[in-house]
């Protein structure tokens, strides 16, 4: 467990249990042991085709765990209560989440109910999105707020206002002044009285990679001069009293409390001139930017960790908004928060197999002997070897490397030029080899081969070089032999991990034993990566399963399972037909072979089964029968 730091990044949903593996701790720090889940025994279970109705799901697979969605939700609001109560402030925490992190629809019915007793909402920033939202939350609680984020069009502000017509706590937020007109009259024409927010934007800046759409020059908001001409139109068509929110972000990942403090703080001034210029204003929205302890550093300095708790968010929001309000003597208002990161990351783990890993060669003995390498080589190579084994003889091991080196560039140069021949040119290299190998100066750093799509599962790390932490998810009971990096299934270099949390550039990693499976878990990745994951290579998502918590022998019970989309599947996206695809190349194989004989129809079922079956490696017999389910 010190060895990856998961007590760091990982507390207090996962540790390590006696039998070495990494278990899941559902209800946070009130888990009592028996309740405990082991993420091998569930990978155990899903794939083996055996159980689960003989589904067998293949790796890669996401493992959901709504019992810590519930957690982080629960925690989220009694850290706000804790700070409301404390300071005496005047209204409630009410929060929303913000859909794109996570859009699955059980991740989002979810967080309807588990948030329904705290009326907590939704917020939507596109037409696709709202429209779910506005679904899930009918069967929420009514209070619940819906924010209407995003760039906005006239289809848009329609259904954000049809979804006040069906009793939907919904708020449009002005993201650009021109969407007030389209809100002015749309609402006349549907005979709705809506309830507007203004989005803000801040002088307050956050530095780090996630603050680029804060600040004046942010992409977002409205500018002070705008927010003060949407007030003032809004009061010739007498409806200044819908304008009720006043939403800001300063970023995702806000790295501390004191530049929450300062944006927060800056937001509230503007608040109280809203209401000072005759607004109703009821709600701040102080946006997402909880930030995420994604290394275990608690450190204030990086893009991946904050210096801070729930509870010290909490209390530093509560406290900047009262502090302002009680100076200018304004209502407080109900403070809601658009927290995503900070809610579904946890609740997710990303399973994957590491199914080789590069060996070091032995270094291979020319079967003409060195001597007769030496002989064939031009004189200036020659040189160069008997320099390296005066070196060698010397015990001078830096200066063997460098002649090493010096023979190698110059027998390939000779060989480009046609002057060497290719036993030469091997038996140089494996000289070489073994020199580096003698000297210890070969890299000790492995590349293992995972069965993923890092541009499909973890594509923050691919476009922004965002960092989660990977562990293997068995055999932490053993020291790791050895460290190296990841690579994926894709013909693309970039499809590799070589940077782990820490500041590492490679991952204490154990020996591939024999035919033993090497799993490995990617955490925290539950917000974003899945909506933002592409199609490279055609590799699709991977399988889901939904994991509870269960009283019984195995602690969890597998309330879902669907497997990842087929190569079926993923050709549709692209345009392709497999149905027609499929008859082309049965054609085909009539015309070229007898259509009927076995190997021939046995081949042309192979095929069907691979349009049936996902795009990654087979490994073991999991995945040879996969029918989807529901
Ligand atoms: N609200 C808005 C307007 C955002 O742009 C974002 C993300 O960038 C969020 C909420 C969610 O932020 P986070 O995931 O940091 O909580």
């Amino acid at each position: 467990a010190e060895l990856y730091n998961i007590d760091g990044w990982g507390a207090p949903y996962f540790s390590v249990n006696e039998s070495g593996n990494l278990s899941v701790r559902p209800y946070g720090a009130a888990t009592l042991a028996h309740q405990e889940i082991d993420l091998l025994k569930i990978v155990k279970k899903v794939s083996d085709p055996k159980l689960l109705g003989g589904l067998g799901l293949q790796l890669p697979l996401i493992v959901r765990l709504p019992d810590v969605l519930k957690n982080r939700l629960q925690s989220l609001q009694s850290a706000f209560d804790l700070a409301v109560q404390s300071q005496g402030y005047g209204a409630h925490y009410q929060g929303v989440y913000p859909v794109k992190c996570n859009q699955d629809r059980f991740v989002v019915e979810d967080i309807v109910r588990f948030g329904s007793p705290f009326r907590f909402g939704l917020e939507a920033g596109s037409k696709p999105e709202l429209l779910l939202a506005m679904s899930c939350l009918c069967k929420g609680n009514p209070q619940s707020l819906l924010i209407c984020n995003g760039f906005k069009d006239a289809e848009y502000i329609s259904l954000a206002l049809l979804a006040r017509n069906l009793a939907l706590n919904t708020v449009i937020v002005l993201e650009q002044e021109e969407e007030l007109d389209l809100v002015i009259d749309l609402s006349k024409k549907l005979s709705v009285r809506p309830v507007i927010g203004i989005r803000a934007k801040l002088r307050t800046k956050h530095s780090g990679h996630f603050g680029s759409t804060s600040g004046e020059k942010g992409k977002f908001g409205l500018t002070t001069t705008q927010i003060l001409r949407v007030v003032r139109k809004l009061e010739q068509v007498d409806m200044l009293d819908c304008l009720q929110l006043l939403h800001f972000h300063i970023g995702s990942q806000i790295p501390s409390t004191a530049l929450l403090s300062d944006g927060v703080g800056e937001a509230a001034q503007i608040y109280c001139e809203l209401v000072r210029l005759g607004a109703h204003m009821q709600v701040i929205d102080i946006g997402g930017g909880l930030g995420i302890d994604y290394d275990g550093s608690k450190s204030s300095e990086s893009d991946i960790s904050v210096g801070y708790s729930l509870e010290d968010y909490a209390s530093t929001v509560v406290e900047a908004v009262r502090l302002a309000c009680d100076r200018r003597s304004v209502k407080h208002p109900v403070i809601c928060s658009e927290s995503g990161r900070a809610i579904v990351s946890h609740h997710s783990v990303l399973i994957f197999e590491a199914v080789s890993a590069s060996t070091y060669e032995s270094p291979a003995v020319s079967p003409f002997g060195l001597q007769y390498i030496v002989e064939g080589l031009p004189d200036e190579a020659r040189a160069d070897y008997e320099n390296l084994s005066d070196a060698a003889m010397r015990g001078e091991y830096e200066t063997c490397l460098l002649y090493a080196d010096q023979l190698k560039q110059r027998c390939v140069d000779q060989f480009k030029d046609g002057s060497l021949g290719m036993e030469q040119l091997a038996a140089v290299d494996g000289l070489c080899d073994l020199v580096s190998k003698e000297i210890g100066a070969v890299d000790p750093v492995r590349t293992y081969h995972v069965n993923l799509s890092i541009f499909t599962s973890i594509p923050d790390f691919w476009g922004i070089g965002q960092i989660f932490p990977i562990v293997p998810i068995h055999r932490l009971d053993q020291r790791p032999s050895g460290r190296g990096i990841l690579s994926d299934l894709t013909c693309d270099s970039d499809g590799k991990i070589d940077k782990f949390i820490g500041g590492e550039s490679s991952l204490p990693l154990h020996e591939l034993e024999g035919d033993g499976r090497y799993y490995l878990g990617m955490f925290l990745g539950g917000a974003y990566e899945e909506a933002i994951g592409g199609l490279h290579n055609l590799f699709g998502g991977p399988s889901v399963v939904r994991v509870s918590q269960s009283d019984g022998p195995q602690s969890f019970a597998v309330t879902r399972a669907v497997p990842g989309p087929s190569c079926e599947d993923v050709l549709r996206v692209m345009q392709h037909e497999p149905e027609l695809m499929f008859q082309t190349l049965k054609h085909r194989a009539e015309e070229c072979v007898d259509g009927n004989s076995i190997a021939a129809t046995a081949s042309l079922a192979a095929c069907a089964r691979s349009f049936r079956n996902m795009p990654y490696l087979v490994v073991g017999a999991s995945s040879c029968s996969m029918t989807a389910i529901n």
